[in-house]
């Protein structure tokens, strides 16, 4: 059983029901993603900050900001987070790969750069 459809969620419960000896159950408290603003990219916005789908969450009041409390939306919805996004794609670019690798390197955490 997976909580959540969101991204990690949706990955989970699609990997656990590729498994034909599993039976898989994905539970997620927001409603059906029908509403037409999730389609669309220019109502990012209203996403952002309206109760449509979002749970509208707020931080507890953190030093960096002066002690303010951030306003941190969050999709309640399937696909969860990953719902209220602008529709913007950035094509990867393997350059930035090879430099993440070479600067972390030492770190224990990617493969050492190919020479
Ligand atoms: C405006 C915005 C812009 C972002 N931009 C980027 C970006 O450019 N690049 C990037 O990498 N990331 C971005 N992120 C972050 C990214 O979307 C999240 O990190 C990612 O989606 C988190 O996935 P998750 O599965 O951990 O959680 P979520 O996607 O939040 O999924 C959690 C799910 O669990 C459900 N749930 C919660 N409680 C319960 C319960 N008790 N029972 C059942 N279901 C429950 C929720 O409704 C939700 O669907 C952005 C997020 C936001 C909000």
């Amino acid at each position: 059983m997976t909580v959540g459809a969101g991204s990690a969620g949706c990955v989970l419960a699609n990997r656990l029901s590729a498994d034909p000896g599993c039976s898989t159950l994905l539970v997620e408290a927001g409603g059906r993603d029908r509403n037409p603003l999730l389609r669309l990219p220019m109502p990012m916005g209203r996403l952002f900050h309206a109760g449509i789908c979002n749970w509208r969450y707020h931080t507890e009041s953190v030093p960096a900001p002066e002690g303010r409390s951030l306003y941190w939306p969050c999709g309640k919805v399937p696909g969860g987070r990953s719902i209220i996004n602008g529709m913007v794609y950035v094509p990867d670019n393997r350059h930035d790969y090879n430099r993440f690798r070479i600067l972390f390197a030492s770190s224990g955490l990617c493969h050492p750069p190919n020479s």
